[in-house]
């Protein structure tokens, strides 16, 4: 069955930064394997665009709110491209099918008996856009702005939230792989334990920059509510139904656990539509110890600065191997081009060289495919069979989102095919059999090669791409390898896969 793999509808109030390329690229990473793996994956991003804020922010700029927000969401779309993530749909919560599918969900709850007309009175932070209880704030301001929260009581719908939590409750403790990692899924069970919350204000009626509700002008659908849902408009865009919610990852910020752990499935249950497959949350990252945000100029460098640097698939490479996912993480370019450096250029670009190298000086470019018989040392074989029982490793890696773990894998298995390599030394062969010792060594080194090039193309395609293409392997649709195979390569012009970064910066 096809897999969906969303991340954050990105608020469009400002730039793009390196908090959502991180999540873009997890979730790139982990569509690519599920297409490896089933062959039809959708990744699904875009930006969300209603709200008071934005409506203040476009103010602010002296430009027209659908201008603002159409100049915003073009920055992020670009963006993705410039990084060479191709999304199958990129949802925009001010298009019209989105705001045909809120008001279809809207009807459905309204019909369900879940929402009524009433009054809302809270705390609420105008920059978030939601509610706080007094225990969640400090010294009276909102944790994440640091701006004091506002008395807020205003007519609005509500939608019965304590209604469905039990049933949120017992799903998310009867199915232990359900958010992960363990530590985010504790914390919404918690939430969930000690929440006294009755309802969610689910309507505003201070601003106008929203999607209408359904027989009542005056109010506009709660920003949030609207913003859910923009997955679902997503799904069925893609020829997908509700039913396809049930094979969704979706990847988000450990900032928004609540409104996916909490109201998002408070919703689906009383929609009665299927909860996602699995929710995966990330920490964040901070720059030379500041958080990245955009209220936080000296954090803001831009992403595709960095690309230019790290290359693009090495920017991946080193914000997936450099913390585990759910963990919060401190970078600086230098770190990051001495990861890329280690990982990539060293040990894997080096391998491709110098093997390739060998190939065309040694052996007029071509490992024929071994005829059946080919008897192979007792080295060869066991380094084959590592990489066997790894495949399964690394899948078990992808499919609990693990992604440094994958990296940490592949990049165990590199080091042991270049420790195999100069064991071997198959540029000055030594043993009764000179030739058939080099063969063979080059032989297994390509083979491993291959392999890693499809099992390491969802973290760093493009270079993946490189290596297949230095092999001579023809270029088709990928599938996830059961084992190694061992195929004829063909080396034309040797070139480096991955060239060392020169970085003069210290930090
Ligand atoms: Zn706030």
């Amino acid at each position: 069955m096809e897999k969906y793999v969303t991340t954050p509808i990105f608020y469009a109030s400002g730039n793009p930064h390196l908090g959502h390329v991180y999540s873009v690229f997890i979730a790139d990473a982990l569509k690519r394997y599920w297409q490896l793996k089933v062959g039809r994956a959708f990744l699904i991003t875009g930006t969300d665009e209603y709200g008071q804020k934005i409506e203040r922010t476009a103010k602010d700029s002296g430009i027209s709110v659908k201008q603002f927000v159409n100049q915003k969401s073009h920055c992020f779309a670009e963006l993705w491209k410039k990084l060479k993530v191709s999304p199958d749909y990129f949802v925009r919560t001010t298009d019209d099918n989105h705001k045909h599918n809120v008001i279809d969900v809207w009807s459905l709850l309204t019909r369900s008996g879940d929402i009524s007309l009433g009054d809302y009175t809270g705390l609420y932070c105008v920059e978030c856009e939601q509610f706080y209880s007094e225990h969640q704030l400090v010294d009276g301001c909102c944790s994440i702005h640091e701006t004091p929260v506002i008395q807020y009581s205003k007519p609005s719908y509500l939608f019965n939230l304590s209604k469905h939590l039990q049933s949120v409750l017992s799903y998310i403790e009867a199915n232990e792989d359900f958010i992960q990692p363990e530590n985010y899924r504790r914390e919404v069970i918690r939430f969930l334990k000690e929440s006294d919350q009755e309802n969610l204000s689910i309507s505003r009626t201070d601003f106008q920059w929203g999607i209408s509700v359904p027989g009542n002008n005056e109010h506009v659908v709660y920003v949030w509510v609207d913003a859910l849902f923009s997955y679902l408009t997503a799904i069925q865009a893609l020829g997908g139904a509700k039913q396809n919610l049930a094979n969704t990852i979706q990847v988000i910020g450990k900032d928004i656990l609540l409104f996916h752990g909490v109201y998002w499935l408070a919703l689906l249950s009383a929609l009665k539509f299927p909860f996602p497959e699995k929710i995966i949350v990330h920490g964040w990252w901070t720059l030379r110890g500041k958080k990245i945000s955009k209220s936080n100029p000296s954090s803001l460098i831009q992403p595709i600065d960095l690309a230019g640097i790290t290359t693009i698939d090495g920017l991946k490479y080193s914000l997936l191997v450099k913390k585990p996912l759910g963990r919060d993480g401190d970078l600086t370019t230098k770190t990051l081009v001495e990861t890329i450096n280690s990982g990539l250029a060293n040990s894997l670009g080096n391998l491709v060289k110098r093997c390739t190298t060998l190939i065309s000086k040694n052996h007029q470019g071509l490992l024929k495919t071994p005829d059946k018989l080919t008897t192979y040392s007792e080295q060869s074989i066991a380094l084959i069979a590592e990489t066997d029982s790894l495949l399964s490793r690394l899948e078990k890696a992808y499919q609990e989102a693990q992604l440094h773990e994958v990296c940490f894998l592949v990049d165990a298995l590199i080091s042991s095919a270049n420790t195999y390599f100069h064991e071997r030394a198959p540029w000055n062969p030594k043993d009764s059999n000179p030739l058939d010792h080099a063969v063979e060594t080059l032989q297994i080194i390509c083979s491993l090669l291959h392999t890693i090039s499809i099992v390491y193309s969802p973290i760093i395609p493009n270079i993946c791409f490189d290596i297949r293409r230095q092999l001579g392997i023809e270029e088709r649709e990928l599938v996830w390898p059961g084992r190694v195979e061992i195929l004829e390569f063909v080396i034309n012009k040797p070139e480096s896969v991955f060239q060392r970064i020169v970085y003069e910066g210290t930090k």
